[in-house]
């Protein structure tokens, strides 16, 4: 792969219960069709020699399994929430011997502290994973490797989180609202990833036309739709009706830009 290309990995694209959500039995639950199964949100970025994951929720393992390489570097994440950090216990895998590299606000690290205290000190014992923590500030962009990664602030509901500009790629997930100033700065960027959560509004994430209008603003090249719930409709019948650059993602889905 040329290396300017940027590949990106969708391991999962539902909201934080999955599709099918347990106890449910309407119609988006019950389709065959692949594209309506939805591990919790989680990414492979592959660029510039580095594979680079975005979340680490609940399903880590078992999309790990299913994913076209293992390969990890390093961990970006967006925000506490549990759907995002559920499988961190799992990167001990990616801890022999050695630390492993995960970036995020302060606010989250401190939290991952509490919640986590045994992966953040060696324990000669057990095999636990060893976290390296980097905090992160938006819009302060850091390096990993030769690519430069910018955080991009972006509200759920009242919580401040993060996105991830990375070359080409705009990451953007558990949003609600973000400024015209970072509408401005991510204007026709090539590929988009956003959260569509559903058709009827909710508090703390976009709805599918909230998402749209959003796209319509930015611009970009391409967009992916990510974070969806079972009421988002079955992936055929909402895929007819997007615009021509707009597709719902789906898991296992590999883009290249
Ligand atoms: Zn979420
Ligand atoms: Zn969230």
């Amino acid at each position: 792969m040329n290396r300017d290309r940027l590949e990106l990995e969708f391991l999962g694209t539902g909201t934080s219960s999955g599709v099918p959500q347990l106890r449910c039995g309407c119609e988006v639950c019950r389709s065959t069709d692949s594209r309506d199964k939805r591990f919790r949100t989680s990414a492979i970025v592959r660029y510039r020699g580095k594979n680079i994951l975005i979340d680490c929720g609940p399903d880590f393992r078992t999309q790990m399994l299913r994913a076209s390489s293992q390969d990890l570097d390093a961990l970006l994440i967006t925000h506490i929430h549990y759907d995002h950090v559920g499988g961190l216990d799992d990167i001990r895998a990616y801890c022999l011997g050695n630390t492993f590299p995960i970036y995020a606000r302060a606010d989250v690290i401190a939290q991952l502290r509490e919640k986590l205290p045994y992966c953040f000190h060696p324990n000669p014992y057990t095999w636990v994973p060893l976290l390296e923590p980097h905090s992160i500030v938006d819009n302060v962009p850091f390096t990993l490797g030769d690519i430069e990664i910018r955080p991009i602030p972006i509200k759920h509901f009242k919580m401040p989180i993060i996105g991830f500009h990375i070359g080409p790629l705009a990451y953007i997930t558990d949003c609600k609202t973000i400024s015209d100033d970072q509408v401005e700065r991510l204007r026709a960027i090539p590929l988009l990833v956003l959260n569509a959560l559903r058709v009827q509004d909710h508090v703390s994430h976009l709805n599918l036309e909230q998402a749209l209008a959003l796209i319509e603003r930015i611009r970009p090249g391409r967009a992916f739709l990510i974070h969806m719930g079972h009421d988002i409709g079955l992936h055929s019948r909402v895929s007819a009706a997007l615009p021509e650059n707009v597709a719902l993602a789906y898991d296992g889905l590999v883009v290249q830009v």
